[in-house]
């Protein structure tokens, strides 16, 4: 199904329950600005090269948009449209003081040069400096960009507005960067997972897990499980997918992967068909690469007991049908992997402060925004009699309809 129905559907479904106004249900939907441009630039042989680059702006009512830019090739607008308004209720779900927006390039960053990729991204930012700022719209990274794209946004964004290092999270320690940034989404899986398990009377040691995705993401979130004594059975990423019954070293792996660019070849594991893994037996499923991967062509497929989801919408309406009748419990994506986004504000107030926080600071305040979501996103389900991704929604929703409602409507 496609990125954007499904969001809607999740969406439009969390309305029914809140019981809202279909006209505020309308305006809540509709993206605040879409942006779309044109970055032409030099390749480095001298010929011209042309990307299209996105900015969806969905809603501003609880603050300034955030949100991530994505270099990818399969980027395209719905897709972007459904990443802005998950990133509204992810932010509302986190109870931080922001809206939703989202970013992208379709492109390849494997096929661009250094060059190229700064280039690209000092045209994308001149096209839309206008439209983002401290108080207005916030980006950061996201797949196939890190802080060394935030750090290229930040000086190009600083020529036209002076030295301005809110303007951009997820930025290089040395540029303003919070320490703590590139480990919490992975860090926020961890906290996320442990106050589910918790609920069941269980904790990490022990359970198996399955990794889909070893990038930013997956490889914190591997690393932070591996060392709370959790097995990781199965790991993938672009390159293949390695399984090892026993557990995988996953300090061996990331050494591994840092030297051959990827987990495949890793000598500590057996090859596995990458597209097998997320049937591949285990406890708990962790998603963190694309969306739509969780889907009804392998939801009945599923062993895992729990699905933790790291990446943005990786499980598709339908197969949510078929593993809640299978009694497949799925912490959502709004509320899962809202830990990237919660530090990406500890950075923002850091720089408004022109103060910098200790690493343990910003993994305590993480852990209590976690342990906090949770209790929240449960106390919806409760008063709603609902699963987990509607409860997170109708968290979500109804802290930015509050929002909208008490700001009004007067021309
Ligand atoms: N790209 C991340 C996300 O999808 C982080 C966004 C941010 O820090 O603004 O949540």
């Amino acid at each position: 199904m496609n990125a954007l129905v499904a969001t809607n559907r999740n969406f439009k479904l969390a309305a029914r329950l809140l019981g809202l106004d279909s006209k505020l249900e309308k305006s809540l939907l509709i993206p605040f600005r879409e942006i779309k441009v044109e970055c032409t630039l030099p390749k480095d042989d001298g010929t011209l090269a042309t990307f299209v680059g996105f900015r969806i702006q969905h809603d501003n009512a609880r603050g300034p948009m955030k949100g991530g830019i994505r270099y990818h090739p399969e980027v395209d607008p719905d897709e972007v449209n459904a990443l802005a308004q998950l990133m509204t209720w992810k932010t509302a779900v986190a109870n931080i003081p922001y809206g939703g927006a989202k970013g992208g390039i379709g492109c390849n960053p494997g096929e661009l040069s250094k060059s190229e990729l700064e280039r690209l991204t000092r045209v994308f930012t001149q096209k839309i400096h206008d439209l983002i700022g401290i108080h207005a719209d916030v980006p950061a990274p996201d797949m196939g960009t890190g802080p060394q794209t935030m750090a290229w946004i930040l000086d190009e964004y600083s020529k036209f507005h002076g030295h301005s290092p809110a303007v951009v999270t997820g930025k290089p320690i040395d540029l303003g960067g919070s320490l703590g940034r590139d480990a919490a989404t992975g860090r926020g899986v961890l906290f996320a997972t442990e106050a589910l398990l918790n609920e069941h009377g269980k904790s990490i040691s022990g359970q198996k897990f399955v990794i889909q995705g070893f990038g930013n993401v997956g490889s914190w979130a591997a690393q932070l499980i591996h060392e709370k004594g959790g097995k990781i059975v199965a790991v993938s990423d672009i390159t293949g997918a390695i399984k090892n019954s026993k557990g995988i070293d996953i300090p061996s792996l990331l050494k591994h992967v840092k030297q051959s660019k990827g987990v495949q070849g890793f000598p500590g594991g057996d090859s596995l068909d990458p597209n097998l893994i997320l049937v591949e037996d285990c406890d708990i499923l962790i998603p963190a690469a694309l969306g739509g991967v969780i889907n009804r062509e392998n939801a009945n497929e599923i062993k895992a007991k729990f699905i933790i989801e790291a990446a943005n919408h990786p499980t598709d309406p339908e197969a949510d049908e078929i593993l809640s009748k299978k009694g497949v419990i799925i912490l959502p994506d709004i509320y899962a992997n809202s830990g990237g986004v919660t530090v990406s504000y500890f950075e923002w107030v850091q720089n408004i402060q022109g103060f910098m926080w200790d690493e343990e600071k910003v993994n305590n305040e993480l852990k209590t925004y976690m342990t906090k979501g949770f209790k929240d996103v449960k106390g919806m389900c409760q008063t709603h009699n609902c699963d987990l991704r509607m409860g997170a929604f109708t968290l979500g929703v109804n802290r930015v309809a509050r929002a909208t409602v008490l700001r009004g409507w007067e021309a």
